[in-house]
């Protein structure tokens, strides 16, 4: 049982990406210098810098405001099949240039390329097509028909200032600016500080389909820059994803102005196998759910829930398959497990899983030679995991799962629910009246059966409690869109 470090013999060449030395800020259609001090992007599986970043100040927000400001005019005023148009050729270019932008991502975020490749980008440009399908249809939606001046409820809301975080960075960018851009709505997006480039190469694509200047401004920066854009008074609507404890300094920001706010924070959630589920395949659905993305994800299944009767069967497999996993170069196609995003998100893997091990779960991990450079972190499995465990109730955010038990139906659903999050679930059962009957009763924004970590531009993804309020894709991603 060894998980396996090596650079494989061929990985995706990095020479598909054209990376600047520096980049400058997105405002009204141009690069433009930012007005704080510049900052390093780093390779986080070799901490080598791979480009130097504007910062943005409020100033340079302001300016960028300003100019979405004025394209609002321009681009609300388009019939919705013109702005169509435009979504559709940047979902083109997307996919045209999906290998450029994947390898990008994968260098900047440290994510396999096989997900990079193969989950992120088709999911980004699906998310362009499907919501360019309803520029035009927006009096259809469901929302209020168009009145005699135009308006009514397919009105939109105005600048849509957007802060997104570093786990998915240009998914993230297309679930905020695709929906917003369909209703007529004009963007400020600020990246996370340590995965700026893809939005960057986003600004380039919206050159590319000619999208007139300042519907899209890219500012980037570190969570000053985001504050800015948040705070400032010609912003209707706020979006955010990120921590619960950012979501809630947004909240208070936002609270007593008019504008429009949704939140996408952070998850803790169960993933729970029943006696009769179909071992493998739940084994993998268990692997999907934690070690997708370095567990870098806010709907990860980071609490496994497994029945007592099959607890022994099924960590044995789990182990097992933990063992076939390999961890290393992001851009090996080979790699199923790829770096830690930063220095700074490592240290917190590290010492949740320390005060793991101090409360007495027992923590293993498969024989894994790690190298010196770069962030990196096993895949980890903790046993003997008790509710009141800090790592059963905080959010790790990395390849690090928990395991609780339960005998029946009602113990798994308070075990579920006894979390202050309440964003995803996953059930494994052979019993189609059990799912139906725990998917009513689990407090989860999305629930999925036999299968984990599934993602459709179509269905609505969003919270309960702390995991945030509103929702992002489908339908209902409009309705945060639109002044109804
Ligand atoms: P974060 O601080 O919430 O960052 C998210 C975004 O907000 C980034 O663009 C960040 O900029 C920006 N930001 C930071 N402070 C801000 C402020 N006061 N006002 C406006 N924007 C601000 O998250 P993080 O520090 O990167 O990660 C911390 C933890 O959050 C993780 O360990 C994980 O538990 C959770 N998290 C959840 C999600 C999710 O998808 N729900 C995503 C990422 C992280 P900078 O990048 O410059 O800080
Ligand atoms: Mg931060």
């Amino acid at each position: 049982m060894m998980a396996i470090f090596e650079y494989a013999p061929a990985p995706e060449s990095r020479d598909v990406v054209d990376i600047k030395p520096s980049y400058g800020l997105f405002i009204n259609g141009e690069f433009t210098d930012g007005s704080g001090p510049s900052f390093k992007t780093v390779n986080p599986a070799t901490e080598e810098p791979l480009a130097e970043i504007a910062s943005a100040t409020s100033d340079d927000v302001d300016r960028a405001v300003q100019a979405a400001r004025k394209a609002f005019g321009v681009w609300s005023a388009l019939p919705g099949a013109e702005r169509a148009k435009y979504l559709f050729r940047i979902a083109r270019i997307i996919q045209e240039r999906a290998r450029e932008l994947a390898v990008l991502e994968s260098l900047d975020n440290g994510k396999p390329i096989r997900e990079s490749r193969d989950v992120d980008l088709p999911l980004v440009a699906a998310h362009f097509f499907y919501y360019a399908g309803w520029a035009d249809k927006l009096e259809y939606a469901g929302f209020g028909r168009r009145t005699t001046n135009g308006q009514g409820g397919t009105k939109p809301l105005g600048v849509a200032g957007q802060v997104i975080p570093w786990n998915f960075p240009l998914l993230m960018l297309a679930w905020k600016i695709a929906p917003a851009l369909a209703c007529g709505n004009t963007v400020v997006l600020k990246p996370a500080e340590t995965t700026p480039l893809t939005a960057l190469l986003f600004a380039e694509i919206c050159r590319q389909a000619d999208l007139p200047p300042g519907v899209v401004n890219i500012v980037t920066g570190a969570g000053d820059t985001g504050a800015a854009v948040v705070a400032h008074p010609d912003v209707n609507k706020v979006a955010f994803t990120g921590s619960t404890e950012v979501g809630r300094i947004i909240a208070r920001t936002v609270a007593g102005t008019d504008k429009k706010l949704t939140l996408e924070l952070g998850g803790k959630a169960a993933n729970i196998v029943f006696e009769d589920a179909a071992i493998d395949q739940a084994v993998e659905g268990i692997v999907n759910g934690i070690f997708f993305n370095q567990g870098h994800v806010c709907c990860a299944g980071s609490r496994l829930l497994v029945q007592e009767s099959i607890q022994d069967e099924l960590l044995a497999a789990l182990k097992r398959r933990m063992g076939t996993l390999r961890v290393g170069d992001p851009l090996d196609k080979n790699t199923d497990v790829g770096a830690i995003n930063s220095a700074a998100q490592l240290a917190k893997i590290r010492e949740l899983s320390e005060i793991g091990e101090s409360e007495g779960a027992e923590r293993w991990s498969p024989a894994c030679e790690l190298p010196d450079k770069g962030f990196w972190f096993p895949p980890t499995v903790f046993t003997g995991v008790a509710q009141s465990h800090t790592i059963a109730r905080d959010e790790i955010f990395g390849p690090v799962l928990s395991v609780l038990t339960f005998r029946t139906p009602a113990e798994a659903v308070e075990k579920a629910n006894n979390t202050p999050y309440g964003l995803s679930a996953g059930i494994w059962t052979e019993k189609g009246s059990r799912i139906l009957w725990m998917a009513d009763k689990l407090r989860a924004g999305v629930v999925w059966a036999n299968t984990f970590n599934k993602f459709d531009p179509a269905s609505p993804f969003g919270g309960y409690k702390e995991s945030g309020y509103g929702r992002e894709g489908g339908l209902l991603g409009l309705e945060a869109y639109l002044d109804v």
